[in-house]
């Protein structure tokens, strides 16, 4: 079959807008190309489900089938695109598969919350979402996706899921600060580490068969596509088989720069050195997700410390493969999920070749008193109005910052969610994130990515 190849990460971006950074900067550079095709799979969805009382009774049944060990193996088996139709609709088959089990897991873990933390509205809102979602799958379950129209609807289906899903972060933020006097700090990094790493995890599969879908479907009508671009056979799917760290530092250098110029009036510079031509195969949302974070901190650090002049250093070197087996040690391990350690992902190869990334600020590092609670969702620093309020933890002061972030804008730091998150995602794949400090001088952060292996 005649298949024509966009490139997928524009189609996806457009679509999905996967991460709110990433969405904020693919608007700047292209707003009109998103939005046009966003409205056109908009329009084309069919708000085709099954009533509430339906899915919530089909809850407790999915959520006690195990979640499916996600391996590498499972997000490339369908081969580098082109697909055969067959394997396009098999690639649909897997999906369905395991998304409802792994949506009702989530709604069976909200409903485990406290009940008052549940009636919080931005809760709520989280939850509904979930709820919504599995009732626009649970119509296609008992049946086979056997065609390509078929596999087209579904296609749209999760299309709309993901969108759904897209601004979870800062609602539920808002959400647990507003419960903050009936769930402990400790209740709620429990309950986020699991749901945000699960999420990490649904994401890449629901955005990997939309991926292989828009590159791979002779179906799709390139008249309402994003620009065809030339063929690159570096992709299968998310995954990027030849990623250059370097090439993503210096697009979110730029893009945390703009954020900086607009917060402080300044830019902060960097320099990258080491091996900056290193490349590995890894999923680029998850690296630009990170880097962007990391990036902010310190930016937002030499900026505050009055140290503009000095860049911060980013070096990259390639990782032998094998030396990445055991996790970073500097950092307190994260929380031990039990059974949920099980959600990530294993590698296609023990043997990967990776990269560490060492993000060096002179930003006057910190302080003894803030370096136990940095991996914790919600601690931040950042206060946006100068007034007395003590720094710290679950300050009134953040719901600023969280209205700012839901209403699309970007803000430097104050949900306290990047340190957390962006070690969620690196230690998804098997890598880590250490965080090394020389108070009244500077931070180095290592990032090291486990590559997600040898893909033929
Ligand atoms: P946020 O940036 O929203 O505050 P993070 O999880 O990214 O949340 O960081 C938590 C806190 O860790 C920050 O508020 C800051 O106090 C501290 N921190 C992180 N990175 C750095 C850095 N490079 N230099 C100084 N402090 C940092
Ligand atoms: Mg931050």
């Amino acid at each position: 079959s005649t298949v024509r190849l966009i490139r997928f990460p524009t189609a996806l971006r457009a679509i999905a807008g996967p991460y709110s950074a990433r969405r904020a900067s693919s608007t700047l550079q292209n707003p009109k190309k998103d939005a046009s095709v966003a409205h056109h799979h908009r329009s084309q969805t069919h708000h085709h489900h099954v009533s509430y009382s339906e899915t919530d009774d089909a809850v407790p049944q999915l959520a006690s089938q195990p979640i499916h060990r996600l391996s590498l193996a499972d997000l490339v088996k369908h081969g580098r695109p082109p697909l055969s139709a067959e394997a396009l609709l098999s690639s649909a088959r897997f999906t369905l598969s395991l998304l409802p089990i792994r949506l009702a897991h989530r709604i069976q873990a909200l409903r485990n919350l406290p009940y008052i933390v549940v009636s919080n509205p931005n809760i709520r809102r989280i939850y509904n979402n979930y709820q919504h979602s599995l009732s626009t799958l649970l119509p296609w379950q008992g049946r086979t996706i056997s065609n390509l129209e078929d596999e087209i609807r579904f296609t749209e289906v999760l299309a709309e899921l993901v969108q759904t899903h897209t601004d979870t972060i800062p609602i539920l933020a808002k959400g647990f600060l507003e419960c903050r006097k009936y769930i402990s700090p400790a209740e709620v990094t429990r309950f986020l580490d699991q749901h945000l790493r699960a999420r990490i995890g649904t994401r890449l599969v629901a955005e990997q068969h939309i991926a292989l879908h828009y590159s791979s479907s002779p179906h799709f009508d390139p008249s309402s596509s994003p620009t065809p671009c030339p063929e690159n056979p570096g992709y299968i799917g998310v995954i990027d088989t030849a990623l250059r760290p370097a090439s993503t530092i210096d697009s979110c250098g730029s893009f945390v720069a703009d954020i900086c110029e607009l917060n402080y009036g300044v830019r902060p510079e960097w320099i990258i050195n080491g091996n900056p031509d290193t490349t590995f195969a890894f999923v680029p949302m998850h690296l630009e997700y990170i880097i962007t974070e990391l990036l902010k901190n310190a930016f937002r650090a030499t900026v505050e410390n009055g140290m503009n002049k000095s860049p911060v250093e980013i070096t990259i070197a390639p990782e032998p493969p094998s030396s990445i087996s055991t996790p970073v040690t500097l950092s307190p391990p994260s929380i031990s999920l039990g059974a949920f350690n099980r959600d990530h992902i294993q590698p296609l190869d023990d043997n990967a070749p990776g990269v560490t990334i060492r993000i060096r600020d002179r930003g006057g590092g910190i302080s003894a008193d803030v370096l136990p609670h940095i991996w914790s969702y919600s601690f931040t620093t950042f206060s946006e109005n100068d007034d007395d309020n003590p720094p710290g933890a679950w300050s009134d002061d953040a719901l600023s910052v969280i209205s700012a972030a839901s209403s699309g804008g970007s803000s430097i730091a104050g949900l306290g969610y990047g340190l957390p998150l962006s070690r969620a995602y690196a230690e998804y794949f098997g890598g880590g994130i250490a965080v090394q400090s020389l108070h009244g001088w500077g931070t180095d952060v290592y990032l090291r990515l486990k590559g997600v292996g040898r893909i033929e």
